[in-house]
């Protein structure tokens, strides 16, 4: 009977008749794009961790098809989801999970220190995911930086998203958030899911990506600020060398950046991206060093 319902809930002709019944049309501005991939949501769900121990954070659960995965297998799914019109949507779908709770919010607006406490006490958490693409760096950004409980992110972006995200510091696709999520993370592509997965069908094909939070920081900062505002500026003006990217981003003399770049080892003529984790750090600090002599 459950399986039944399950299987269901990726079906377009099933989805048309509960959406039609609930008056809902689909919104793009929230990012409405629902999974109708039969395979995709256990893999995902099999993926994130989810077990008898672990509660799982998701974010936009829409109509509840990866929620039910993640149900099955895991001690507790806590559902944050925006759009008001999909509650009665869930409420339908999810009657069966008891282990199921949706909260109703906006996950860039939430204490998620809180929720996770509440939701989750004693438990590992996960956060597993189709994310709505207009947010999806600013929630990642946000889970990580706020440093919460959380052992994985397992999440479907779009996939120029998921190979910017992990793309390795020193090579041509890293960017401003492939450093930053370098920082805190280990992030790896799981598997490529294709447009015609979702309805409506979007213009790009997605990915799901696996970010694994690290224990302790790759590389030591003197001031974790200091490094995020120098990536920012470094990668921010990608064409420039990372020394006038820097010194006009920052708003710093030049021969002050181009002393912290010398400490550091790293080339004069060097762009942002050539530069490993490491080479970003040593900068950072050396640009640290160098604002504390002057004060
Ligand atoms: N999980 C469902 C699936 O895979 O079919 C839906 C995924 S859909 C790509 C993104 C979901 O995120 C939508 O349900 C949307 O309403 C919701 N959403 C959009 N912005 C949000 C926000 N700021 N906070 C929480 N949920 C949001």
């Amino acid at each position: 009977m459950t399986e039944k319902k399950e299987s269901r809930l990726s079906d377009i002709s099933t989805i048309r008749e509960i959406l039609g019944r609930h008056g809902f049309t689909f919104s793009r501005a929230l990012g409405q794009n629902f999974l109708i991939n039969p395979s995709v949501c256990p893999r995902m769900a099999e993926l994130c961790g989810a077990d008898e121990d672990t509660g799982v954070l998701e974010i936009g659960p829409g109509i509840g098809v990866l929620t039910q995965e993640l149900a099955k297998r895991a001690k507790k799914v806590a559902a944050v989801e925006l759009d008001q019109r999909l509650l009665p949507v869930l409420a339908e779908t999810l009657a069966e999970y008891p282990n199921c709770r949706v909260i109703q919010g906006d996950v860039m607006k939430l204490d998620l220190h809180q929720l996770i406490a509440e939701e989750f006490p004693g438990m590992k958490v996960a956060v597993c995911a189709n994310l709505p693409y207009y947010i999806t760096s600013p929630v990642i950004m946000k889970l990580l930086e706020e440093k919460l409980p959380i052992a994985a992110l397992t999440v479907m972006v779009q996939k120029e998203a998921a190979e910017r995200i992990c793309a390795q510091p020193g090579t041509r696709a890293c960017g401003a958030v492939s450093a930053a999520v370098q920082y805190y993370a280990q992030p790896e592509i799981l598997f490529q899911v294709s447009r015609g997965s979702f309805m409506p069908a979007p213009n790009v094909d997605s990915a799901v990506i696996q970010l694994k939070v690290r224990e302790t920081p790759p590389v030591a900062l003197k001031s974790e600020k200091g490094f995020f505002q120098l990536i920012k500026a470094a990668f921010g003006q990608r064409r420039k060398t990372a020394l006038n990217a820097v010194s006009a981003g920052l708003g710093l003399p030049k021969a002050q950046v181009a002393g912290a770049m010398e400490q550091a080892g790293v080339p004069q003529n060097a762009r942002a991206e050539q530069m490993t984790l490491d080479m970003l750090a040593a900068f950072s600090n050396a640009l640290a060093d160098s604002k504390e002599k002057e004060a």
